[in-house]
């Protein structure tokens, strides 16, 4: 797959380090495990999203738009990495956050939200039904056209064809990593929500022809529902993208053991994920997803799902802003 062949904009000036996790993995004797400081990325804050939103962005601009339309939670790190890339392109950005549970929403909040405040996001709009989010988003682009801009919607968490090339590029990156360090990863893992990381990763090694096994720890669905979610979008990126790529079932691996309550819905487990990590190698997770991707992670380690020589590469993808929204948690 020629990649040049897509607009991009570099946000990121080099690859992201890769760390081996030397305490934590001799404490838990499951198997060697790395992590990839995606948490380091270009752009406010760093993260996932700043990969989908090279692509998506120059496909953004090549279209003449001035002003980035985009979604999610109340605390989204989409969100405040959509704002950060329109500071960056001089565009603007206008943000409709879901307000779930209802009644939470605070102007003033912390971590994330405090961020769209600085990056001065042009208006952000509060909906209390995910269900109204389409007309919404239509709404929101409407009142940007009667200004006199160009709208260029982006959808949740940037999970498109076009943002998918993020990871598809982040899995040449590993594998070039690889060979460098002379280190084979026999697993990647990645907390999977709207589902882009993981679809690219798989599309990405599977075009690269580097065998390993990409893991999806889920936080917000049940495996079975994750499985077809990525499933639908790597159908969808090839078709629409015309790549030259077959991915079977097999490829696509999903786990739920880390959701607990629900999406966003701290967890003891969680919790204890977030400490051991920070206490051991001092990296920090997240409370939303890389927390709950480790307990995940921990889980298949307890079930003996590997061996004690694999190497392990965990993605760190970001979302620490978030940490700073419930310190009660941790103290
Ligand atoms: C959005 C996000 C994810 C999930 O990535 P998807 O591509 O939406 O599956 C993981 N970690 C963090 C920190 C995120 O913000």
């Amino acid at each position: 797959m020629d990649l040049t062949q897509y607009p991009r904009r570099i946000y990121t000036p080099a690859p992201t380090p890769v760390i081996e996790l030397k305490r934590l993995s001799s404490l838990l004797k499951c198997g060697r495990i790395y992590l990839k400081r995606d948490d380091l990325l270009g752009l406010t804050g760093g993260g996932n999203k700043t990969r989908k939103l090279e692509f998506v962005v120059a496909d953004a601009l090549k279209q003449g738009a001035d002003t980035l339309v985009t979604c999610g939670g109340l605390q989204s790190n989409h969100c405040r990495l959509t704002a950060a890339a329109a500071v960056k392109e001089g565009m603007k950005c206008r943000l409709i956050l879901v307000e779930e549970p209802h009644q939470t929403y605070d102007r003033e909040a912390s971590g994330n939200n405090l961020l769209y405040h600085l990056l001065g996001v042009d208006e952000i709009t509060v909906i209390k039904d995910m269900a109204d989010l389409d007309s919404a988003m239509a709404r929101v682009a409407e009142q940007v056209r009667d200004a006199g801009g160009t709208p260029y919607l982006i959808p949740l968490g940037a999970s498109t064809p076009i943002g998918c090339l993020g990871y598809i590029a982040c899995a040449r990156e590993i594998a070039a990593q690889s060979a460098k360090m002379d280190v084979h990863f026999d697993y990647v893992v990645c907390a999977t929500g709207s589902g882009g990381t993981q679809a690219g990763l798989v599309m990405g090694f599977t075009d690269a022809d580097y065998t390993c096994r990409v893991l999806g720890m889920n936080v917000s669905r049940s495996a079975a529902e994750q499985e077809v979610l990525v499933r639908e979008l790597i159908d969808r990126t090839i078709s629409e993208l015309g790549l030259d790529l077959t991915v079977g079932d097999e490829r696509i691996a999903c786990f739920d053991k880390g959701v607990g309550d629900g999406y966003a819905m701290p967890s003891a487990e969680m919790v204890r994920a977030v400490k051991l990590t920070a206490a051991t190698e001092g990296i920090l997770l997240d409370p939303v997803y890389t927390g709950k991707a480790m307990v995940g992670l921990f889980d298949l380690m307890q079930r003996d799902y590997f061996q004690i020589d694999d190497r392990i590469l965990f993605i760190q993808t970001g979302g620490t802003p978030a940490l700073y929204t419930q310190p009660e948690l941790f103290v």
